[in-house]
């Protein structure tokens, strides 16, 4: 894994560069550039649309990569794989096209305090359009789900919409867990993941989650922004409503009618980011080459120098699990009361990359207590001697903060 920094451009480019918000969005890998690029140099063209051979082999390219996502999550068949711009809108599109559909007033939609706006805001607005109910399942001292400890009248739960891996905390939510409860006490609850943090990093399988739709973004994966993915079961799909309608997304069009392809274009209007998805592609191949389980035992072993790190600092309060087991890198702080901007600002002095602020997930800093953390994000490129620089770094904003 040491030589993984050599395939990233823009460590030769920044050879000082400590980039540790992958949470946000993860570097790139040249196999992932040179597609791209590639694309543009050879096969540039719509897809779908032409007989001509650069465009069926740019359809070819498109599709190919919905078989590869498919497969890297254990999904069913190609079908259930739905290419949208970003997580966000692929919660949307299952906000929208299902529950808006099927939920009515009083149905419940169980959450937990430790959602991304992402995962929070569409069923917000579903509760002031429709009146469904939202509860949310509270976080343990750890940052852990208290899932067990649920008083609801289960029977109206209708949907559970979770993070997988929590973007502040780190925390890897024992999904299977938490959905055979949730379906032990209520009958016909649907299951989304939140795998935006996930996918990235661990090795998943909708099957062994045991959930209904699952949504992921490319570019936190090595893949090019602009790409997210919606997969749900085929029997959901086949029943839900588009978000967006328009060209590419129909079968026959009449001045008075209008009926819907086939899955997956019916959820597909207008054109995809198609050097995008096919640049999704190449980051797969990137990380099955090194393989999921590999890079999940890297990161452990980072996960755990940090951890260990942490708990040698004075005055550094780390938020979320104190220990590497369901738990990924993605470390919140705070540097004794010094605002998180000002962390991230001494930091990036050493060029050392962090995020400070909300984190879009306010109701989780709302819990916690404060109003933002410094949080820094590992990914497999990311090196012990990077946790080394960033321990520098934060004996540098006690220096300039004078905290001793
Ligand atoms: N959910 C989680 C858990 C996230 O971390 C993020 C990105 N920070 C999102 C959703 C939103 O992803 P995107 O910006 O790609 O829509």
């Amino acid at each position: 894994m040491k030589n993984v920094k050599t395939d990233f451009p823009i460590f030769k480019n920044y050879p000082e560069l400590v980039y540790l918000d992958s949470s946000a969005t993860s570097q790139k890998p040249q196999s992932v550039i040179d597609t791209v690029s590639e694309f543009y140099e050879k096969n540039n063209s719509n897809i779908h649309r032409g007989i001509y051979d650069l465009s069926q082999h740019a359809t070819e390219l498109f599709e190919n990569t919905r078989k590869k996502v498919a497969e890297f999550i254990g999904a069913d068949s190609e079908k259930e794989i739905i290419f949208t711009s970003s997580t966000t809108e692929s919660i949307n599109l299952a906000a929208y096209g299902w529950a808006r559909k099927f939920l009515q007033k009083g149905d419940i939609i169980v959450l937990s305090e430790m959602e991304h706006h992402s995962n929070l805001v569409p069923w917000m607005r579903l509760k002031k359009e429709i009146g469904v109910e939202i509860f949310f399942i509270t976080i343990d001292n750890e940052g852990r789900l208290n899932y067990k400890d649920f008083d609801i009248d289960f029977s109206k739960v209708k949907l559970l919409a979770l993070t997988h891996v929590s973007n502040v905390l780190g925390t890897i939510n024992p999904i299977a867990d938490i959905v055979s409860f949730f379906r032990k006490n209520g009958s016909d609850t649907r299951v989304l993941i939140d795998a935006a943090q996930s996918v990235p990093h661990i090795q998943i399988d909708v099957k062994a989650l045991n959930c209904d739709f699952l949504t992921f973004s490319s570019h936190k994966m090595l893949g090019p922004s602009g790409v997210g993915v919606l997969w749900a079961k085929q029997e959901i799909l086949e029943t839900m409503d588009p978000l967006l309608v328009g060209s590419h997304m129909i079968k026959k069009v009449t001045k008075n009618t209008v009926s819907f392809a086939d899955l997956p274009e019916k959820f597909e209007p207008g054109t995809r980011n198609i050097e995008g998805v096919i640049g999704l592609s190449a980051a797969i191949d990137y990380l099955q080459k090194i393989g999921m389980g590999e890079i999940e035992k890297y990161e452990k072993e980072l996960t755990e120098y940090t951890i260990s790190m942490f708990a040698s600092q004075k005055n550094v309060k780390l938020f979320g699990p104190a220990t590497s087991e369901n738990r990924i890198g993605v470390f919140s702080f705070a540097v004794g009361t010094v605002h998180p901007h000002d962390v991230a600002e001494v930091l990036n002095r050493s060029q050392i990359a962090v995020r400070s602020g909300h984190h879009c997930a306010q109701p989780l800093m709302t819990c916690l207590g404060v109003s933002g953390t410094t949080r820094a994000s590992f990914y497999l490129y990311n090196t012990k001697e990077d946790i080394d620089k960033l321990v520098e770094g934060i004996e540098l904003v006690k220096q300039t903060f004078k905290i001793v």
